[in-house]
């Protein structure tokens, strides 16, 4: 969905980054704003050193160096996209959201207040779940498997676990006396109609601890439930509903979104109790996909958060097929995965609790590319026959031809023809030959959209949202611009005295003035709106860390100093243009030497050196 600048600005005014950061770090005021322990995992601290700044909202950290707004927060914290950072403020703000279609108002109008709906009916089912699970006595079978599964108070909170009773209608009265209209629980597949003539519902979820499925905002929209005692089926997962579309979502993201982008990997489980195993063992980065094949949505959610990707499926023939069906969509979606299958049959859960998470993590770092891996399998019978060959080019061929980036299909081609103790040559006109070129064959596939994504997955762009491709780039712009930018930005009286010193024409790089030109037009229509370019200007540059220049400097740096360095920046700006213009005409004197040329660069010289001295 594409926002207008003018809607992100107002969902912006009307959320405080502060009120967002506060639920994960304790913030406190000091002389220039608010200091906090940086709420990020891989920073662990003593002394706070994680700043945000409510007026500019922005938050920066000394120790880490992490910097952003709240769109940048949201995205690397809870692993949203930018159009669900701007959908998750909205709601909050209480702002309506654009229309996205203006044909058939009255149906969508309908569809979007179905899923509000939808979502509050989970969200009291998921209260309901919350609350009989701490109603249960501490020697209730229940209870006791947590223990036996030795999950933490903390993991049963970050993942909001509950429990269904075996009642058979426990969930359909309590929505009942909160007024749930009967249709609305069916349609958010909590319960059914009873059969046999009988009248009245009976709930999905019984005698179940209870998961709930979070969207990337964070609000549950299905549940999974896990058997207690004997009965079948072990996993009982909600079907999908308009709230819930399991190709789309992967399970643990909401709590693990952040240790993903910061450990800069992510390990694929299967089901969400391997998840919460890993999550409780330490090993947070992951995400499930709860029972399903990996999808192409799937895939461009991963590589949103990380390139490095670790399938870590059972051992068995189920959770071997799923790491087979995953590959090619992995590498169509231009990750790098590995595959990691656990010995002796062990699923995450029983391989953490008799090894430990560091046996894990040594098999983790070790483990081979899932292409490899995979071709392992496949030819684990392999003697070299002609009729093995053949069946190989078969399985290789719909992997191959997914892979975007041709030298890592031209390296798996010549890594399978190795194995398969054939030329390469031979190997790439195999797969050629049966079905013309290979490149315009999945180009082809790509293109075709009947055919359904089983192991053939149309890898279609990503739609183009505001902003996530930075408007502005700053990379290869001078030092002494970036630094000016930097300088002019940070305070009020920097600026104005920028202004004063009309030196924009004098700025070499494109991006570094047409960022101060937009900054000087805000400016200038609403001096009020200054505290807020810095945050605006984040989500628009490719390196928003250059927008923070100077933040590092200590406490000492005082207001002198940094009058005295701005000063400094504005004489190296307008000695390096001038320097510039000088070094052009000196060219231009060479082909075609003129004494007006000349005398320009003398005066050049002049306004240089009188410049230097001053
Ligand atoms: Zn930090």
């Amino acid at each position: 969905m594409k926002f207008s600048p003018e809607f992100i600005e107002k969902v912006r005014d009307s959320s405080n980054l502060v009120d967002i950061i506060s639920q994960y770090t304790q913030l406190k005021p000091t002389g220039s704003g608010l200091m906090g322990r940086c709420p990020f995992p891989d920073h662990q601290e003593k002394t706070p050193s994680f700043s945000v700044s409510e007026t500019k909202q922005v938050y920066h950290c000394f120790g880490c160096h992490k910097k952003g707004n709240i769109f940048t927060f949201l995205q690397n914290y809870q692993g949203m996209s930018f159009p669900e950072a701007i959908e998750f403020l909205a709601n909050r703000a209480g702002i309506a959201m654009p229309e996205k279609n203006s044909g058939n108002d009255e149906q969508f109008d309908r569809q979007k207040e179905r899923k509000k709906l939808l979502a509050r009916v989970n969200q009291l089912a998921n209260y309901y779940f919350g609350e009989q699970l701490k109603r249960v006595a501490n020697d209730h079978p229940v209870k006791k498997y947590i223990a036996k599964r030795g999950l933490s108070q903390e993991v049963m909170d970050a993942f909001q676990i509950g429990y269904a009773t075996p009642d058979w209608d426990g969930l359909v009265k309590y929505l009942e006396s909160k007024k749930v209209p009967m249709d609305l629980i069916e349609e958010a597949r909590l319960a059914k109609a009873r059969s046999g003539g009988k009248t009245g519902y009976f709930d999905i979820f019984r005698d179940r601890l209870m998961f709930p499925i979070l969207n990337p905002m964070g609000e549950p929209v299905a549940f999974g439930g896990r058997i207690i005692e004997q009965g079948e089926p072990k996993y009982l997962n909600s079907p999908e509903t308009p709230v819930f579309v399991k190709g789309k979502i992967l399970y643990g993201l909401a709590q693990t979104a952040r240790y993903i982008r910061t450990e800069d990997q992510a390990i694929i489980v299967e089901g969400y109790m391997d998840l919460v195993s890993l999550y409780q063992a330490g090993i947070r980065n992951a995400a499930a996909t709860m029972g399903t094949a990996l999808t192409p949505d799937h895939g461009k959610l991963l590589k949103r958060m990380t390139k490095n990707i670790v399938v870590l499926f059972d051992g068995d023939s189920a959770g071997q097929e799923a790491a087979e069906r995953s590959l090619p969509i992995l590498l169509s979606a231009d990750v790098h995965p590995k595959g990691l299958t656990l010995p002796e049959g062990m699923d995450p859960d029983d391989f953490v609790k008799t090894h430990g998470a560091d046996a894990l993590r040594d098999l983790m770092a070790k483990a081979p590319d899932l292409f490899v891996s995979i071709l392992q399998r496949w030819m684990e019978d392999y003697r070299g026959e002609a009729s093995q060959k053949v069946k190989l080019c078969d399985q290789l061929k719909p992997v191959l031809e997914v892979v975007p980036d041709s030298r890592l299909q031209d390296l798996y081609l010549q890594e399978a023809a190795r194995r398969m103790s054939v030329p390469s040559n031979w190997l790439k006109e195999a797969l050629f030959k049966t079905n013309g070129k290979l490149a315009v064959e999945a180009q082809n596939i790509r293109r075709e959209t009947s055919v359904k994504p089983m192991n053939v997955p149309t890898a279609t762009a990503e739609p183009k949202t505001v902003p996530n491709t930075p408007r502005f780039i700053l990379k290869g712009a001078p030092k002494p611009e970036i630094l000016l930018m930097g300088l002019v930005l940070k305070s009020r009286a920097n600026f104005e005295a920028f202004l004063k010193e009309n030196i924009t024409e004098s700025l070499s790089h494109a991006a570094v003035s047409e960022i101060l030109k937009k900054a000087t037009d805000v400016y200038r229509q609403d001096p009020n709106k200054f505290d807020k370019l810095t945050s605006l200007l984040v989500s628009f540059v490719d390196h928003p860390e250059v927008l923070f220049v100077n933040e590092n400097a200590n406490e000492s740096f005082d207001e002198d100093s940094e009058r005295k360095l701005l000063r400094d920046v504005f004489k190296r700006v307008r000695d390096n243009s001038l320097k510039e213009q000088a070094k052009k005409l000196a060219r231009d004197l060479k082909s075609d030497p003129s004494a007006d040329k000349l005398e320009q660069i003398m005066n050049i010289q002049r306004n240089r050196h009188s410049l230097n001295k001053n």
